[in-house]
């Protein structure tokens, strides 16, 4: 059996089978909330903190509510966006916080790699869980997106997923594309402006297009994400209308995929820039699917990491 997590910064390299392990338990405690199972007490006793360095609506939610039914202690730090300089605020804060005698620290942050950081210098015992960090990685994101795929289209070795939009700035890219070629998925293809494409050699197996009714053709299932406008500088801001007619998912191109294809979107959604309105809230968006999976997740993630 793959050890157990101490602490989950990223999907890269994760074996295969902890991957599933961890959708497998998300599964398991969807079943035992859906039997009424409302709150478990496997945590009881541990506190864990959430630090946002960044702005979140679901993430943050999400793990609070994942702490909570498992019987844990939350404590919310919101920083929100700040101008004070990175690492004296990041370790000021840390030090300060770790005080409390803290079991895990949930951290979002704007510049990549800080949870790798928040590792090395946190206090033994404690474990640390990314929930975003610049555009590097989002690994609870990637997991659930993998679990809502899995919920419909169990057949991964058969699957085409594409992924569109701005994918240069997204960690929730690199986390999906990560999960989905470690559990088999055939192809993942990539969608968006050269401008928005990552590097030539990053994820050099997956296919690239430009031309979204070429990328979408067939297609299993589709991600689409938002303009990262923060992490662009204003030269590179794209207009939106022509922006829209070549890479927005409307209801003439999601014919083009397949008649079952999930259309899924991590949020925030901007209705008419990456997605028309009428699609994101038809028949086969999986949309609020990806957030209630997103709860089991993190229980899953909370469980593996903490559980005595
Ligand atoms: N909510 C996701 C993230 O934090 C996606 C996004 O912001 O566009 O990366």
């Amino acid at each position: 059996m793959s050890p157990r997590l101490r602490h989950l910064t990223t999907l890269e390299h994760l074996p295969r089978e902890t991957i599933e392990r961890l959708l497998d338990r998300a599964e398991a405690l969807r079943d035992a909330c859906a039997h009424g199972t409302r709150k478990l007490d496997v945590l009881a006793g541990r506190t864990v903190l959430n630090l946002f360095f960044e702005p979140s609506t679901r993430t943050r939610t999400s793990f609070e509510l994942a702490a909570r039914r498992l019987g844990a202690d939350v404590v919310n730090f919101d920083i929100g966006f700040s101008s004070t300089s990175k690492g004296e605020e990041l370790f000021d804060t840390l030090h300060t916080l770790e005080a409390m005698h803290l079991d895990a620290i949930i951290v979002r942050h704007k510049q990549s790699g800080t949870p790798d950081e928040l590792v090395r210098h946190a206090m033994s015992g404690v474990s640390v869980i990314n929930a975003g960090d610049g555009n590097r990685a989002h690994p609870t994101q990637g997991l659930l997106d993998a679990l809502t795929i899995r919920q419909h289209r169990p057949d991964f070795e058969n699957l085409t997923v594409v992924i569109c939009g701005d994918i240069r700035h997204s960690r929730v890219a690199r986390s999906d594309v990560h999960a989905l070629a470690t559990l088999g998925v055939k192809e993942v293809r990539l969608c968006g402006p050269e401008a928005l494409l990552p590097a030539t050699d990053e994820f050099a197996a997956c296919p690239r297009y430009d031309d979204f009714d070429a990328a979408i053709r067939g297609a299993d299932a589709v991600i689409m994400l938002r303009l990262q406008k923060e992490r662009m500088a204003s030269t590179e801001l794209p207009d939106e209308a022509a922006y829209f007619s070549r890479y927005g998912l409307d209801q003439r191109r999601l014919k083009l995929a397949a008649k079952t294809c999930l259309v899924m979107h991590p949020g925030p959604i901007n209705r008419g820039i990456e997605i028309a309105g009428e699609v994101a809230d038809g028949a086969q968006s999986r949309i609020l699917e990806q957030v209630g999976n997103g709860v089991f997740v993190r229980m899953a993630v909370l469980n593996e990491v903490l559980a005595r």
